[in-house]
């Protein structure tokens, strides 16, 4: 038995006592109604990998694949069952077990271990795509019904498609943006790779917060990638590398490290058993994790310095899986948003339920995400909002594709954007 089969072994005791508590917030067990849907379901699936009683084949992993890892299973487990992790170390059994190999698996490999590490690439391939937007490529395909050619599952994929910003607009953040005001210390900031890329105006405003309430801002100059999304899907190996990278660019210095995306900042916060087993890391990474901090959990601990501006709109917040349930946050960003004078924060149901962003999950599994994200778009739309506020560059994504479609004039936005605005406001 392989290390990784005996700590899946030694996770499941910690143990699931098949109660079913968990059902009635999974995602997928929702949609399907499935048993083998669920998250004891899988768990016994999980079990008959590491156990050998069930060889991994293309046809047994469809399950391990449905799933979003987005762990509202273990906010409600009662036996503390750490469902996140078996669940990344069956990915990779499955990874290392030869049930995968076609064209898709080629692609997510090469996107893993030759794009992200490499800012530039990364860049290029954001171009490539809005080339293809914007150049009435995308919309010759689309009238050619060539992109139908390709089956029911590419037009999802289609449609779900992000909108990339051009070039202009994705300016490198300074490598030190100085405190303004009362200086009360200074924080690392992960900029990230596909965020700079899609989402620039995040990332520019949580800096831009931060120097407001008082903090010098560090953004070193590699722009590391953190690893989560091979995490995520299972290429432990890729992830680990950019897990380096990540803790090497930020060694120099002590400060904490703050993370504006909720999907970085929980595999960033995991580091130290990302790397339990390498002798000459183990120690680094937990060292390294321990300095990591979520964006809103830093400011709401700290407190805002600097008075927001006030701005009469009605908020709704879509709590990120890996904010409120990996990482267990959950009123620091109401508390931000709350401190803006003049918003009216609407709470709706589902809101701290998957929007069926996960990850690449729009492109693994497009029909389980767009009826995910039907659904929170009915949800939020109940609320009547004027802006969904969100904390995760994938969520924040999704939900806006969503909204384009289902509420046309509501904006998405992250926490920093509204509150960069609320200071712009100020008279
Ligand atoms: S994972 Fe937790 S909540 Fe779900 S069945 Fe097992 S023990 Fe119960
Ligand atoms: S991680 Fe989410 S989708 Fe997966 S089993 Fe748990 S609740 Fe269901």
């Amino acid at each position: 038995m392989s290390a990784h089969e005996q700590k899946l072994l030694d996770l499941k005791a910690l143990d699931c006592v098949h109660c079913g508590l968990c059902l009635q917030s999974c995602p997928t067990y929702k949609l399907t109604g499935n048993e083998a849907s669920s998250p004891r379901g899988r768990i016994y699936l999980m079990r008959a990998f590491a156990e050998k009683r069930m060889e991994i084949t293309a046809e047994t992993i469809g399950e391990v694949d449905a799933c979003l890892v987005c762990r509202a299973c273990e906010t409600v487990c009662p036996s503390g069952v750490q469902y996140g992790e078996m669940m990344e170390l069956t990915r990779d059994l499955v990874e290392k077990s030869g049930a995968r190999s076609g064209f898709a698996w080629r692609v997510k490999r090469w996107f893993f271990r030759g794009v992200l590490p490499h800012p530039s690439r990364v860049r290029w391939l954001a171009l490539g795509l809005r080339f293809f937007r914007e150049s009435g490529l995308r919309w010759l395909a689309q009238k050619l019904g060539l992109i139908e050619l390709f089956g029911a599952k590419m037009a999802l994929r289609d449609a779900l498609m992000p909108a990339i910003p051009p070039l202009a607009e994705r300016v490198e953040p300074p490598l030190v943006t100085p405190a303004r005001g009362e200086p009360r210390g200074a924080a690392g900031f992960l900029v990230g790779c596909v965020a700079h890329e899609l989402l620039p105006g995040a990332n520019r405003a949580a800096i831009s917060v931060l120097a407001e309430n008082g903090f010098e801002v560090r953004c070193p100059s590699s722009r590391p990638c953190c690893g989560a999304l091979p995490a995520h899907f299972g290429d432990l190996e890729a992830a680990r590398a950019l897990a380096k990278q990540t803790i090497a660019a930020f060694e120099a210095d002590q400060e904490p490290v703050v993370v504006s995306s909720a999907g970085c900042g929980s595999a960033m916060k995991e580091y130290g058993r990302l790397l339990e087993h390498e002798p000459a890391w183990a120690e680094r990474a937990q060292r390294f994790a321990a300095r990591v901090v979520d964006w809103n959990e830093f400011l709401a601990a700290k407190g805002l310095a600097a008075r927001p501006g006030r701005l009469e709109v009605r908020v709704a917040y879509s709590e990120p899986c890996h904010l409120a349930h990996a990482q267990r946050i959950s009123a620091a960003p109401k508390q931000l948003l709350a401190a803006i004078p003049g918003v009216t924060l609407v709470p709706f149901a589902g809101q701290d339920s998957c929007c069926g962003a996960a990850g690449l999950y729009s492109v693994t599994e497009p029909e389980k995400s767009r009826a995910l994200l039907t659904q929170k778009m009915d949800q939020v739309g109940a609320a009547k909002p004027d802006v969904i506020v969100t904390a995760n560059p994938g969520c924040h994504l999704q939900l806006k594709s969503g909204a384009a479609e289902a509420l046309p004039g509501t904006e998405v936005l992250h926490v920093a954007e509204l509150l960069e605005r609320s200071y712009r406001a100020r008279s």
